[in-house]
């Protein structure tokens, strides 16, 4: 895919490892007071975009909408003031028509709109011929498949300046994030789109403020190219989203507790260290396939003589027994159950399917 990076994008926006790219501004434009003050109080904070929800989707009718159109120029009126480019939500050909105009430099599709692919083409035909970057949301559901969709829908309208914004994935319990972060999703996003330079968004999987610093922090220890955060002046009685936004105080904080990581180093002495410590690794995996390879030989021998013995593949006593025995010798070997729970399904999910191999070959 033709993609240019944030960098390239021709507002003047220069992220690095130190300093990654960061968008902050209100939930939602809720008065002009409200947007310039949020925006003029945190333009300093390193902030390289300035957000604000100017239609909101929301869950339930009844709720704050968003002020719509005629809250647009508060955000460029907080734009000229602070000489950073602005960024909104579009939902519709309409939404986007208004905020070019009013002079929006960046747009972005919601979660809510990602999942519905005539809305995202909708709007992708209305920015034939445009030159603006838009940034893709993860859809609400975890389906990658969606999510790079929308991602090539935009792209195939002909723009190049797109990023993706992982807000995490919404499910009926939540145990303790409004959304779930399943950071393997966004990891398989970067190595099926490479060139994809990739936004983490704490403030929506978090839902509250307390979790802003811990999810911010992995997203940057796993190398996400930036960070949106919503900041508001009065976040306690904000009209939307009001517990997990931040003062611009507090963002300044949150900020400065980051610790920001690099890809790489010349220091030798660690790159002697982590080649050794590769080495072992690379030398443990092999010992681990081979291993695994001569289970599922004894496996395939089994499944031979049940074959031959007419005994069912499955038997539902020794399979929890083999579970039952790996799970225990868990904390032994300092691992955590939930892993190797995972493990030992995806081993016996193999072992089944070679036995049934077996069975269905034509002796
Ligand atoms: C938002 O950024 O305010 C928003 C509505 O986000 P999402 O689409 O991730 O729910
Ligand atoms: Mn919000």
């Amino acid at each position: 895919m033709n993609i240019l990076n944030i960098k390239d994008w021709g507002l003047g926006i220069h992220p690095s490892k130190e300093k990654p790219f960061l968008i902050s501004g209100p939930c939602s434009a809720e008065t002009e007071e409200q947007v310039v003050q949020t925006c003029t109080q945190i333009a300093h904070l390193g902030v390289d975009v300035l957000r604000a929800g100017i239609w909101k989707p929301r869950t339930r009718p009844g709720s704050f909408e968003g002020i719509g159109i005629k809250a647009l120029p508060w955000l460029i009126e907080a734009g000229k003031q602070t000489g950073k480019p602005v960024c909104c939500e579009v939902a519709t050909p309409q939404h986007a028509e208004e905020a070019i105009q009013h002079g929006v430099d960046i747009l972005w599709i919601g979660a809510r709109t990602t999942v519905n692919p005539f809305a995202v083409q909708a709007i992708a035909d209305s920015l034939k011929g445009i030159d603006i970057p838009v940034m893709i949301k993860n859809p609400v559901n975890p389906d990658l498949e969606l999510w790079i969709g929308a991602i090539e829908r935009i792209a195939q309208a002909g723009i190049t300046k797109i990023a993706a914004i992982h807000r995490g994935f919404s499910v009926y319990n939540t145990p303790k994030y409004r959304n779930q972060p399943q950071w393997e999703i966004p990891i398989e996003l970067r190595r099926r789109i490479s060139n994809l330079e990739v936004i983490c968004d704490p403030s929506h999987i978090a839902g509250e403020r307390a979790f802003l610093y811990e999810i911010a922090q992995h997203a940057l220890d796993l190398d996400f190219d930036g960070l949106m955060l919503e900041s508001h002046i009065t976040p306690d009685t904000a009209w939307s989203d009001a517990k997990q936004q931040v003062t611009p105080q507090d963002l300044e904080t949150l900020l400065n507790q980051l610790i920001t990581r690099q890809l790489d180093t010349d220091n030798l002495d660690y790159l002697n260290k982590i080649n050794q410590f590769r080495a072992l690794i690379d030398n443990l995996d092999t010992q681990t396939l081979h291993l695994l390879s001569e289970r599922m030989e004894i496996v395939r021998q089994i499944g031979l003589y049940k074959k031959e013995s007419n005994i069912a593949i499955l038997q539902i006593d020794r399979w929890l027994d083999v579970r039952e025995g790996a799970l225990k010798k868990a904390t032994s070997y300092h691992l955590s159950e939930d892993f190797v729970e995972d493990i030992i399904n995806t081993i016996h999910k193999e072992s089944i399917r070679q036995q049934t191999t077996i069975m269905r070959k034509d002796s």
